[in-house]
Protein backbone atom coordinates (compact mmCIF):
# COMPACT_ATOMS: atom_id res chain seq x y z
CA UNK A 1 0.00 0.00 0.00
CA UNK A 2 1.76 3.14 -1.11
CA UNK A 3 0.62 6.72 -0.79
CA UNK A 4 0.15 8.58 -4.07
CA UNK A 5 0.60 12.28 -3.24
CA UNK A 6 -1.05 14.58 -5.77
CA UNK A 7 1.12 17.47 -7.10
CA UNK A 8 -1.76 19.86 -6.25
CA UNK A 9 -4.91 19.53 -4.10
CA UNK A 10 -7.89 18.41 -6.20
CA UNK A 11 -11.47 19.52 -5.57
CA UNK A 12 -13.77 16.53 -5.17
CA UNK A 13 -17.53 15.95 -4.91
CA UNK A 14 -17.31 15.62 -1.11
CA UNK A 15 -16.99 19.40 -0.59
CA UNK A 16 -13.30 19.19 0.32
CA UNK A 17 -9.88 18.72 -1.29
CA UNK A 18 -8.15 15.43 -2.01
CA UNK A 19 -4.38 15.55 -1.46
CA UNK A 20 -3.45 11.90 -1.92
CA UNK A 21 -4.77 8.38 -2.21
CA UNK A 22 -3.76 4.77 -1.77
CA UNK A 23 -5.50 1.54 -2.71
CA UNK A 24 -8.08 1.91 0.08
CA UNK A 25 -8.42 5.60 1.03
CA UNK A 26 -8.60 9.15 -0.22
CA UNK A 27 -6.62 11.57 1.99
CA UNK A 28 -8.85 14.63 2.11
CA UNK A 29 -8.44 18.12 3.60
CA UNK A 30 -11.58 19.73 4.99
CA UNK A 31 -11.72 23.46 5.79
CA UNK A 32 -13.46 23.57 9.20
CA UNK A 33 -13.52 27.38 9.34
CA UNK A 34 -11.29 27.62 12.45
CA UNK A 35 -8.96 24.79 11.50
CA UNK A 36 -8.26 22.21 8.80
CA UNK A 37 -8.96 18.51 9.17
CA UNK A 38 -7.02 15.74 7.45
CA UNK A 39 -9.29 12.73 7.00
CA UNK A 40 -9.02 9.26 5.53
CA UNK A 41 -12.07 8.58 3.36
CA UNK A 42 -12.66 4.94 2.39
CA UNK A 43 -12.96 4.60 -1.38
CA UNK A 44 -15.60 1.90 -0.84
CA UNK A 45 -17.81 4.28 1.21
CA UNK A 46 -16.76 7.83 0.28
CA UNK A 47 -19.86 9.40 1.84
CA UNK A 48 -18.17 9.43 5.26
CA UNK A 49 -14.57 9.64 6.45
CA UNK A 50 -13.16 7.19 8.97
CA UNK A 51 -10.10 8.76 10.66
CA UNK A 52 -9.31 12.45 11.13
CA UNK A 53 -6.84 14.91 12.68
CA UNK A 54 -7.21 18.68 13.12
CA UNK A 55 -4.49 21.19 12.19
CA UNK A 56 -4.13 24.94 12.61
CA UNK A 57 -3.84 25.40 8.87
CA UNK A 58 -3.69 23.78 5.47
CA UNK A 59 0.11 24.13 5.26
CA UNK A 60 0.70 22.22 8.50
CA UNK A 61 -1.75 19.55 7.34
CA UNK A 62 -0.02 19.21 3.96
CA UNK A 63 3.45 18.97 5.49
CA UNK A 64 2.25 16.34 7.97
CA UNK A 65 0.76 14.29 5.16
CA UNK A 66 3.96 14.51 3.10
CA UNK A 67 6.09 13.22 5.99
CA UNK A 68 3.70 10.47 7.09
CA UNK A 69 4.05 6.80 6.24
CA UNK A 70 0.52 5.44 6.79
CA UNK A 71 1.82 1.92 6.22
CA UNK A 72 3.94 1.90 9.40
CA UNK A 73 2.82 5.01 11.36
CA UNK A 74 -0.59 4.94 13.01
CA UNK A 75 -1.19 8.67 12.79
CA UNK A 76 0.48 11.68 11.18
CA UNK A 77 2.44 14.30 13.19
CA UNK A 78 1.64 17.85 14.19
CA UNK A 79 -2.10 17.74 14.75
CA UNK A 80 -3.76 19.47 17.68
CA UNK A 81 -6.84 17.30 18.10
CA UNK A 82 -8.14 13.90 17.13
CA UNK A 83 -11.89 14.40 16.67
CA UNK A 84 -12.72 10.70 16.90
CA UNK A 85 -12.51 8.25 19.79
CA UNK A 86 -11.11 5.62 17.44
CA UNK A 87 -7.33 5.62 17.10
CA UNK A 88 -6.04 4.45 13.73
CA UNK A 89 -3.64 1.51 13.69
CA UNK A 90 -1.30 1.21 10.69
CA UNK A 91 -1.06 -2.10 8.81
CA UNK A 92 2.53 -2.59 10.12
CA UNK A 93 2.92 -0.55 13.35
CA UNK A 94 5.53 -2.95 14.75
CA UNK A 95 8.19 -1.50 12.44
CA UNK A 96 8.01 1.93 14.15
CA UNK A 97 7.15 1.25 17.80
CA UNK A 98 8.74 4.44 19.16
CA UNK A 99 6.57 6.54 16.89
CA UNK A 100 3.43 4.51 17.51
CA UNK A 101 3.29 4.89 21.29
CA UNK A 102 0.07 6.05 22.97
CA UNK A 103 -0.91 9.64 22.21
CA UNK A 104 -3.57 11.78 23.89
CA UNK A 105 -6.37 13.36 21.86
CA UNK A 106 -4.12 16.41 21.36
CA UNK A 107 -1.36 14.39 19.74
CA UNK A 108 1.12 14.45 22.65
CA UNK A 109 3.01 11.46 24.02
CA UNK A 110 2.04 11.52 27.74
CA UNK A 111 4.94 9.19 28.56
CA UNK A 112 7.26 12.05 27.58
CA UNK A 113 5.49 14.56 29.86
CA UNK A 114 2.00 15.81 30.63
CA UNK A 115 -0.19 17.26 27.89
CA UNK A 116 -0.16 21.08 28.01
CA UNK A 117 -3.99 21.04 28.08
CA UNK A 118 -4.97 20.93 31.80
CA UNK A 119 -8.32 19.43 30.83
CA UNK A 120 -6.84 16.62 28.72
CA UNK A 121 -8.99 13.52 29.30
CA UNK A 122 -5.95 11.28 28.89
CA UNK A 123 -4.07 12.67 31.91
CA UNK A 124 -3.44 9.99 34.47
CA UNK A 125 -4.60 7.08 32.35
CA UNK A 126 -2.27 4.11 32.93
CA UNK A 127 -1.89 3.32 29.22
CA UNK A 128 -0.70 6.89 28.71
CA UNK A 129 2.47 6.19 30.67
CA UNK A 130 3.68 3.35 28.48
ZN1 LIG B 1 -3.91 15.97 25.64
Amino acid sequence: MSLDLYPQPVENDRECLTLAEDETYYYDAINMLFNWRLVMTPKATPEMWLYGWCYDGQLALTLALKTWDPETQNEPLGWKKRPTRVVRVAPHPETDTGYNRFRCIHGHYPADGPCPDPHCPDRGRPEALR
